[in-house]
């Protein structure tokens, strides 16, 4: 009957394996759930503002604005409301909610030291995200966004252009 015992220990080995899988992939559906969780909880933390004052910004989006140029030299300066956001869908500068930190001439490449002003911005936006309602930063082709920070910094679509591309500025939206 040995041949019997083993076929049961084989049996007993693959309910152990089949056990630990379903184990492993609930543990994998709850971590996901709780990264959507908390998603949304940033989204319900920073309702949505509508722009005020004559540079049709919102509030949210001039305290970051204050911020980075604070903490930055910015002598090419700064674009936010813009009625065409030059986006399908108009993204976020039509709404006052987004704002464009210029690294250089536009429509020129930022190399040297003003490539590296964008690195230390977008380090920055991330450090600070939770702290202002930053929603994404874009820089050289990439994103990061706060819904979706496991992402990382994400390759973006070619858009064609320098500008489009941004590597002439970093672009930042808030909730
Ligand atoms: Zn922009």
């Amino acid at each position: 009957m040995a041949s019997k015992g083993a076929g049961r220990a084989r049996l007993l080995a693959a309910g152990s394996l089949l056990a630990a899988v379903v184990l492993i992939l609930g543990a994998l559906g709850l971590l996901g759930g709780l990264q959507g969780i908390a998603a949304q909880l940033t989204a319900d933390r920073w309702q949505p503002e509508q722009p005020t004052g004559p540079d049709h910004v919102t509030a949210r989006m001039r305290a970051v604005r204050a911020a980075v140029t604070k903490e930055f030299a910015l002598p090419f300066g700064t674009g936010c409301y813009r009625e065409d956001g030059g986006i399908a869908g108009g993204g976020e500068h039509p709404l006052g909610r987004a704002c464009d930190f210029m690294l250089g001439p536009a429509g020129v490449k930022a190399t040297g030291d003003r490539a590296k002003l964008g690195d230390r911005i977008v380090r920055w936006v991330r450090d600070h995200a939770d702290e202002y309602g930053i929603w994404y930063v874009i820089y050289q082709q990439h994103i990061w966004s706060s819904r979706h920070p496991e992402r990382g910094w994400m390759p973006m679509e070619d858009r064609g252009s320098i500008t489009g591309n941004h590597f002439d500025h970093v672009h930042i939206s808030v909730y």
